[in-house]
């Protein structure tokens, strides 16, 4: 008897594989120079990544078949692994097709595509970080969405929760990272609240941003988005890019719980979703419960962009 078999006996390697096919997405991972089935790509619990959340990443989208602005996700991704001081062992275009190459395998015409880079492990449990050996893994799995259907066409209810964002001194935010606790934390809030999803602060007590996303607020047909403390986020910079497209003035400078609440619409942002209404912040409605008029047009306007080429690459499926 293995000692797999002794301590799980009910389990056998067959049952395993049905529950690893239920309980992952369907997707394709590269890992260690390989590229496996979702279930398959596993990391050792000694990977740094996993014990000290030492670890960045990026997250692109592929919709319709196409990367939406890939390579301002690669700029952003390549940076935060030199400011972590961390080395990859592929260039900007490896990963590029790595990354394509996992959403052609996949099938998927709409997906989710992660690239991550862990500090990894050093081979001889050094608690020094330098004798880690980094490691890279990429995945392509079904689109998600911070909002649903339903949500997208009224609007999401969130709740400002009091929790602070870790402070940009500590951890910066523009390294995209997983230190989620403070964002988690929001979550649980907001739904003890009845509400949907969360905004947390900034150190200075200003609306930050939420679990996977960044927040604009609408006044007087200008838009502003918080400056400090949060992920400059690429759904963001899109809505800035936009907004120089269609002659709309966009600011990024503090928003108080006041100012959010006060707002003509408000909106979320994310690559999980693209450019998402708010309707509802804590008790008070926003754009009296619909879908503002701006908030629609950037929308459109986004989803409009993902067949234009100058915003997104075509994948080439087997
Ligand atoms: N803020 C945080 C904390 C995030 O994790 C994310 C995305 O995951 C965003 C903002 C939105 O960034 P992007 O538009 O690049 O997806």
């Amino acid at each position: 008897m293995n000692l797999m078999t002794e301590l799980s006996p009910a389990l056998s390697t067959i049952d395993q594989h049905h529950i690893d096919r239920r309980r992952y997405p369907h997707g394709v991972a590269f890992m260690d120079g390989q590229y496996l089935p979702m279930s398959e790509a596993k990391i050792s619990v000694l990977d740094w990544g996993f014990l000290h959340s030492d670890a960045t990443y990026d997250t692109v989208h592929v919709w319709d078949g196409r990367f939406f602005r890939l390579d301002l996700h690669l700029d952003r991704f390549l940076a935060g692994v030199e400011r972590l001081r961390m080395k990859l062992p592929y260039d900007r275009e490896k990963i590029a097709s790595i990354l394509k190459q996992c959403v052609a395998l996949s099938g998927h015409k709409s997906a989710y595509v992660e690239m991550i880079c862990t500090r990894g492990s050093s081979p001889t449990f050094s608690r020094d970080p330098r004798q880690a050996e980094n490691r890279f893994i990429a995945f392509a799995v079904p689109y998600g969405s911070v909002a649903n259907k339903e949500q997208l066409e009224r609007g999401l209810h969130v709740a400002i929760s009091e929790t602070v964002r870790i402070p940009p001194n500590s951890v910066d935010p523009a390294i995209k990272n997983y230190h989620w606790l403070d964002l988690v934390k929001g979550l649980f809030d907001a739904y003890d609240k009845g509400a949907e999803t969360a905004l947390i602060l900034d150190t200075n007590g200003h609306v930050a941003e939420g679990p996977g996303f960044n927040v604009f607020l609408v006044k007087g047909g200008s838009l502003r988005t918080p400056a400090f403390g949060v992920l400059p986020g690429i759904t963001r910079r899109t809505v800035f890019d936009l907004c120089a497209e269609i002659g709309l003035a966009v600011t990024a400078a503090d928003i108080s719980r006041d100012d959010i609440k006060t707002a003509d619409e408000v909106f979320i942002t994310s690559t999980a979703g693209g450019i998402m209404p708010v309707t509802r912040i804590d008790d008070t409605t926003i754009t009296k419960g619909q879908v503002g008029s701006i908030t629609r047009r950037l929308m459109d306007l986004y989803w409009q962009k993902h067949a234009d080429p100058a915003w997104s690459t075509a994948i080439i499926y087997p």
